[in-house]
């Protein structure tokens, strides 16, 4: 069986995000869609939330999992019996990192592959981040966010909202 991770932030996952997972799931006998837990950045979800969103978003494509983890990546795709990292590539700037990281999980374990796909075109400019940004402001969503998990952010960005106003 084979057997690919495909790890990220995914605060939340984006059209994006989905596409990877559509083109790796032919690639793969299973893939593993897994949020890594205590990551640099502080999530604006929380990882219920994060892993409820990926699920409805996945729904329909059979041989995905949803998963998290925490410490050496290369520690956890061994205990999946997994041989391969998946990966997205936008833009030139997410290459010298993802090299290193590359570069890196393979030397921690030469029987890990990395596997890099490109963007879609129609998605090179989206980022968890970005997206954050335009619902913060209250901009349209439709086209960066899986459309079952549309009404969930905006209501999460609500909530956000007014309890910044009880704040102030
Ligand atoms: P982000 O950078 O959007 O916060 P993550 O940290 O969750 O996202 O990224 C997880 C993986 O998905 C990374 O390999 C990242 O390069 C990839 N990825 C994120 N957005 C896209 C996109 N629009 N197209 C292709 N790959 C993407």
């Amino acid at each position: 069986m084979r057997i690919a991770v495909y790890p990220g932030s995914f605060d939340p996952i984006t059209n994006g995000h989905l596409d990877i997972i559509n083109r790796s799931s032919k690639i793969f006998d299973k893939v593993i869609v897994s949020i890594l837990q205590n990551g640099n950045k502080i999530p604006i979800f929380t990882m219920e939330e994060r892993i409820r969103l990926i699920k409805k978003a996945v729904n329909n494509i059979t041989n995905v999992e949803v998963d998290y983890f925490s410490g050496l990546l290369v520690n956890y795709i061994k205990q999946k019996k997994a041989k391969v990292i998946i990966k997205g590539l936008r833009a030139i700037s997410d290459f010298e990192y993802e090299f290193q990281m590359a570069l890196m999980n393979h030397k921690l374990d030469s029987d890990i592959e990395t596997l890099f796909m490109m963007t879609n075109a129609n998605y090179s400019y989206l980022s968890s981040t970005m997206v954050k940004e335009v619902a913060r402001l209250n901009g349209p969503l439709s086209d960066l966010l899986p459309k079952e998990i549309i009404d969930d952010v905006k209501d999460k960005f609500s909530e956000l909202r007014r309890k910044n106003n009880g704040d102030s």
